[in-house]
């Protein structure tokens, strides 16, 4: 528990303990969550509501940073409970109407598709609040503070509550109290240049805490926000390093892997390495990557 407000819910993710959360904030006369996790992973979350006292019905309203399947996949299913839906306006359409959504995440993951994510809901229109940057919500008389910040996605919100960052995708990974900060970049928006704009917009909020979905809460926000831009500043230098080598999408793959792995995943605790490679996949992020240098560097 963060303070007697606020709870974090840990998924459970594929059985694996701290790699999912959900952020719960328990008011006097509303109850709010930032993120759903994915529509799989319903029954821990309805279990762990459970052991604060509170049924999904409780929920009265939902922020998401974005819409990707692990942050918001149990969006329709809350909607359908009661809840109103803060989401970037770039994320709201599709919320509405997911078969754009679902089909790409398809694509990326086929048969794997319901036994990881499982059934995504429609949210009807009218429970869906599309907010404006820097927009502060109320709600029962708690202020939420929402900004845009876009870099790992075109849709991707932070959301501000009594000084902590719910930092989603944008303020990287970090997982079990460890150093390493590692950087999700998907296709098909990834941009390092609207990345590192988000970094300073973040600094220059000057939270006391950075909550990441993946995973938990950080006070050095100092170190950690400078590790991530340097982070994306070299990411930067070893894809165009790598890509004068003209490799083919599966060879850029694995040097990719090879890279994080020395980079910061083979520093970290044995126990905590795999994980890397289910919250960040070397060949997604090689695939962002990959697509966004042939869109910048067309001639
Ligand atoms: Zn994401």
């Amino acid at each position: 528990m963060l303070s007697p407000q606020i709870s974090i819910i840990d998924l459970d993710f594929l059985s694996f303990p701290g790699v999912i959360a959900v952020y719960l904030i328990e008011l006097p006369h509303a109850t709010v969550l930032v993120e759903t996790g994915p529509a799989s992973t319903i029954p821990q979350l309805t279990a762990q509501l459970a052991d604060h006292g509170l049924k999904p019905t409780d929920i009265s309203d939902v922020f998401i940073t974005h819409i990707h399947l692990d942050h918001a996949g149990a969006v329709g299913w809350l909607a359908q409970k009661g809840a109103t839906i803060h989401v970037h306006p770039n994320g709201a359409p599709h919320l509405v109407n997911p078969e754009k959504l679902l089909q790409s995440a398809k694509r990326i993951y086929g048969e794997q598709m319901d036994f990881l994510w499982g059934t995504f809901l429609p949210v009807p229109a009218a429970q869906i609040h599309s907010t404006q940057h820097q927009e502060v919500i109320r709600i029962d008389g708690a202020e939420f503070q929402v900004f845009d910040t876009p870099g790992h996605a075109d849709h991707h919100n932070c959301i501000l509550y009594d000084g902590i960052l719910f930092s989603g995708d944008i303020g990287g990974i970090r997982i079990g109290q460890s150093r390493h900060i590692e950087l999700p970049t998907p296709p098909p928006e990834f941009n390092p240049v609207k990345w590192h704009s988000s970094i300073a917009l973040i600094k220059s909020i000057r939270p006391a805490i950075l909550a990441p979905t993946h995973f938990g809460t950080y006070n050095d926000v100092p170190f950690h926000l400078a590790n991530l831009d340097k982070n994306l500043s070299e990411l930067e230098d070893w894809l165009s390093r790598v890509m004068r080598e003209q490799l083919p999408l599966s060879d850029f793959t694995h040097s990719l892997k090879d890279w994080l792995d020395k980079k910061g995943r083979n520093h970290c605790d044995p126990a905590l390495q795999p994980y890397f490679e289910i919250l960040n996949p070397s060949w997604m992020s090689a695939a962002g990557l990959y697509r966004y240098w042939n869109k910048t560097h067309q001639i």
